[in-house]
């Protein structure tokens, strides 16, 4: 255990600031985390309506690269991930899709525990000048944490700013739904993954899934209907979803509902670095999913990346 005072500061703690906690604590330096919501997990989300929970951001993972596989199968024998399945519809490619245990958010409170940082819920930070911290890590989106360095006067230099500025992000609206009786036409697994479909993405049942003891579905519009419907009411996105997923399953009585925009549901295009710095007292890095390889893994690999790169700048 460390008992240095906390150099460095993570801004948030979705997996991106807890594999860069975790990989800190590896080396022996201590950090802290701020995070805006109540709990761990960013975009690997948990919702709950009622009795009903859902999964309702980041669906599943992959494990490609060693270093994230160990992590997640150490977490695995801790019952924090599992193999969800291992491929949607009706050739499964036999690829591991995993899920975190209860529920998505799991993967990166597990991190954050292993971890020796000290993590601050429920505490946005609004000026990084406010920090006694020589290194800060950003994880939010891009655009995010752009606008929470500029308004703390510590703004990346004009090349960067020009190349984070330049990261776009689709959109994914995701409806949630809580069904009256047990949802009929659901894989077993619970999953559906649409690829080719022009108006959904993913319809899941978190009951089946595993995530909740009554029916709970998740229904991801594409990126593409999620642009277009953007700005609708609430009522009509809900009665766009529902019509689509009845294409899919027998979507029976809805008893509770509710939906989320997600301005930031992924890059456009990835950055090639898996990080970026900037700045001395603080020193800054910039990571997240939009580096060098997108989705929970990339994210995961940014974050390590982060730490390295700040113990390196520090030491
Ligand atoms: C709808 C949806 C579906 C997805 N599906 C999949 C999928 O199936 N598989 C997959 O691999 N990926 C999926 N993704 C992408 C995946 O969720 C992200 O790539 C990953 O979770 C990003 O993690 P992160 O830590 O970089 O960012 P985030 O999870 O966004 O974490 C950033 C954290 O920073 C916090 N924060 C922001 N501002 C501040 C502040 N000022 N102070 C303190 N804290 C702050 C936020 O609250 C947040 O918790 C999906 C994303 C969405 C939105």
């Amino acid at each position: 255990m460390s008992n240095a005072s906390p150099q460095i500061t993570i801004i948030g703690a979705g997996i991106t600031g807890a594999a860069a906690a975790y990989r800190l604590s590896q080396l022996g330096v201590a950090a802290d985390v701020y995070e805006t919501g109540s709990n761990a997990g960013g975009r690997m989300a948990r919702s709950q309506l009622g009795e009903a929970v859902f999964d309702h951001g980041a669906q599943f993972f992959t494990t490609r690269g060693n270093e994230f596989r160990t992590l997640v199968e150490a977490a695995e024998t801790e019952g924090a991930t599992r193999v969800w399945t291992r491929g949607f519809g009706e050739a499964p490619d036999g690829y591991e899709r995993w899920r975190g245990v209860p529920d998505m958010t799991a993967l990166a409170a597990w991190l954050l525990a292993k971890s020796e940082a000290r993590v601050y819920l429920e505490s946005p930070v609004v000026d990084l000048g406010q920090l006694s911290a020589s290194g800060i890590i950003l994880t939010p989106p891009i655009p995010v944490s752009v606008s929470l360095a500029r308004d703390s006067g510590l703004e990346p230099p004009s090349g960067l700013m020009g190349r984070l500025e330049a990261v776009q992000y689709k959109r994914t609206i995701a409806v949630l739904l809580v069904l009256k009786g047990s949802l009929r036409g659901m894989p077993a697994d619970g999953g559906i993954q649409l690829s080719d479909d022009r108006d959904l993405a993913f319809i899941t049942d978190n009951y089946q899934k595993g995530v909740s003891s009554r029916p709970a579905l998740t229904i991801h519009l594409s990126n593409d209907a999620s642009l277009d419907l953007w700005d609708q009411t609430d009522e009509t996105i809900m009665n766009f979803a529902i019509a689509r997923a009845r294409s899919w399953v027998e979507v029976g009585d809805v008893v509770d509902q509710s939906i989320t925009r997600w301005r930031y549901a992924g890059p456009v295009e990835v950055l090639p670095e898996s990080s970026a710095t900037w700045g001395q007292e603080p020193s800054l890095v910039i990571a997240g999913e939009a580096f060098n390889g997108p989705k929970v893994e990339g994210a995961f690999n940014s974050g390590i990346d982060a730490a390295n790169r700040v113990a390196e700048i520090l030491s």
